[in-house]
This record gives C-alpha cells, sequence and structure tokens, in this order.
C-alpha cells in the first residue's frame, strides 16, 4: 500500500530503478503516482474483499488506468481472462501464456457476461470478440518457451506451478530491461526464498517448510506443493486489517485434499478454519503455537500454511531466523 511503498522508496533515495510489488487496489494510484516504466499483471481473483472491491470491479480499474499510461509498457498473463481483459486497451502489451490454476472468478466474460468457453489452456467469449491474446512467452510444464520458439528447462530451486508461471513472466520483463533468458536463467534457479516463503527451517528436531497463502487461489498453488502424507501440515489463519476481516473465503478452499494425513490449525481465526475443516471432513488438533503442534506431530518434518499476519507471527516466533 502507500505507506509501505513510500518508506520502502525513502529507504534508497539515489536508486535508480524500483521494483514495486502493488496491492490490486492501489495499482491505478500508483502507475499515475510513479509513471510506471512496466507493470507486470500475474493474475486477479478474489482477496480481502472487505476492504477491496469486487474483483470485476477492479478489473475495470486497471483497464481504465493502464489505457490511461500510453508510456507504459505492460506485461500481462493471457492465460488469466479477467488480466487479459484489464491490460486489453493498454498501447503496448507482452503476452505471456504463464498458466492459471484457479478458474473460480473468471467463468464468465468480463466484457459481455457471457460464459467463456475453454478449449486446454485457450478461452474465448461465444457472444463477442473477446478472446485470449497471442502470446509472446510461454510456460510449458517445467519449460519457457522463449520468442523465437525455443523451450528450455526451468528446474527452479522453487516449488510448485504457481512459481514457474512467476519465472516465465520474470523472463519477460528481463527482456524488456535488455536481459536475455540465458543471462535472467541462473539467477531465477537459484531464488530460494522469497521474504520467507518457502524457507526451511529447524524447530526442535522438526524440519518447518513456511507457505505464505492469503486467497483461495494462493491455498489451491500451496495445496499443490504439500509434501504427500504422512507429513503433517499446520495451517495458521488470521483476520487483521492486513489479511482482511473476512474470512468467509475459506469456504472456497478446497481442504479435501487433506484427509488422511495429520493437521494442525493455529492462528487467531483457528476456529473458523476448524468449522471449515469439520464441513470437508478433515480430522484436525488445535494447537496454539506452532511449537505446541511441533510437539504434538513429533515428525521429521512438516509444512506450514498461514495466511499473511499468521505467517510473519510465525517468522516472529520463530527468531526471524527465516
Ligand atoms: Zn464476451
Amino acid at each position: 500500500m502507500e505507506a509501505g511503498l513510500v518508506s520502502a522508496l525513502a529507504k534508497s533515495p539515489d536508486a535508480t530503478l524500483a521494483v514495486l510489488e502493488v496491492d490490486e487496489k492501489y495499482l491505478p494510484a500508483m502507475l499515475t503516482a510513479t509513471s510506471a516504466r512496466v507493470v507486470v499483471l500475474l493474475n486477479l481473483s478474489r482477496d480481502q474483499m472487505d476492504r477491496a472491491a469486487e474483483i470485476w470491479m477492479l478489473a475495470r480499474r486497471w483497464r481504465a488506468a493502464l489505457a490511461a499510461a500510453p508510456g507504459c509498457r505492460v506485461i500481462a498473463n493471457a492465460d488469466d481472462p479477467l488480466v487479459a481483459w484489464a491490460a486489453g486497451q493498454a498501447r503496448q502489451v507482452t503476452w505471456v501464456a504463464a498458466g492459471q490454476r484457479w478458474h473460480d472468478d473468471s467463468w464468465c466474460c468480463p466484457n459481455c457476461g457471457s460464459h467463456l468457453r475453454r478449449d486446454g489452456e485457450d478461452w474465448y467469449c461465444g457472444e463477442c470478440q473477446n478472446r485470449r491474446p497471442p502470446v509472446r512467452w510461454a510456460l510449458v510444464g517445467n519449460e519457457v518457451i522463449d520468442p523465437a520458439g525455443r523451450a528450455r528447462p526451468l528446474d527452479l530451486t522453487l516449488p510448485g506451478r504457481a512459481n514457474r508461471s512467476n519465472a516465465v513472466i520474470a523472463f519477460a520483463v528481463a527482456e524488456v530491461f535488455g536481459v536475455s533468458v540465458t543471462q535472467a536463467m541462473d539467477p531465477v534457479r537459484q531464488v530460494r526464498s522469497v521474504a520467507g516463503r518457502y524457507t526451511q527451517v529447524e524447530r526442535r528436531g522438526t524440519a518447518l517448510r513456511l507457505l505464505l497463502a492469503k486467497n483461495p487461489a494462493g491455498w489451491l498453488e500451496a495445496l499443490d506443493v504439500l509434501v504427500p502424507p504422512p507429513v503433517p501440515v499446520l495451517l495458521a489463519v488470521n483476520a487483521q486489517t492486513p489479511d482482511g476481516k473476512d474470512t468467509s473465503w475459506l469456504w472456497d478452499v478446497d481442504y479435501r485434499r487433506l484427509r488422511g494425513r495429520p493437521v494442525f490449525v493455529a492462528g487467531e481465526r483457528k476456529l473458523d478454519l476448524a468449522v471449515r475443516l469439520e464441513a470437508d471432513e478433515v480430522a484436525f488438533w488445535m494447537a496454539g503455537s506452532i511449537d505446541e503442534a511441533v510437539e504434538q506431530a513429533r515428525s521429521p518434518s512438516m509444512d506450514v500454511i498461514a495466511n499473511y499476519t499468521a505467517f510473519q507471527q510465525i517468522r516472529a516466533a520463530l527468531g526471524r531466523a527465516v
């Protein structure tokens, strides 16, 4: 948000480049305030709906803001119909096939409201001209396909499809700054952790791996990269202002795949999570803290999925070793 971005910029007043991760609600204002040279749009899904607007309204605001910024190059995920529509009136767009795992916010055409048709990765509206734009970069399995059609294996250190998508988008951004995929590949492969996410840390004989998930789309990605059973999982949810006060999004996550493994729930809203797991017939234990879960699980390893402030609390409890 604005205050955080201002304080980040103030720390390096002489920097010639800044990379700012911007809350979706603040993108139009930041675009005006910074005259950004490049805007990168990966996906758009419901999040913190008590303070952000409904998702189609956000897409409309992005679309108007990007149309009014002709000097800005947009790097956008063509596989997300909401993102494609939001970037659809921008003057300069690099389209990337970065994939879309979460479809539940884009079953309908943002242009006319009809049902979108899907055919593999392709999507199109049967009622208007809205369709997936042709792409310059693509993610196919574990490979990036560059603009010349060459395929290269990604072999990232970070797990999961979401990080492969991020990597392909990063190559498209690097290209704008004159950095080739060959130059960018090794640094991208070497990323092990992002602000504590995916970090592994030892706690009382248990190797913990930390995964951040803030909304249903993020939980879907996090559940995909879990180590298979019987490795236990700790889920922690808070509902402070940065998380969004409304936890009803928990009902959009399919927790059934957690059945048959030890599950611990923690965080300030662990009762909300408990009710949700009960409905999905997932057995669980309540934990007062991460140490309590580690103590009860007595396992060589454990995955931890937490939303924003719960994640920060866990990092603090682990002594910021992560
Ligand atoms: Zn349409």
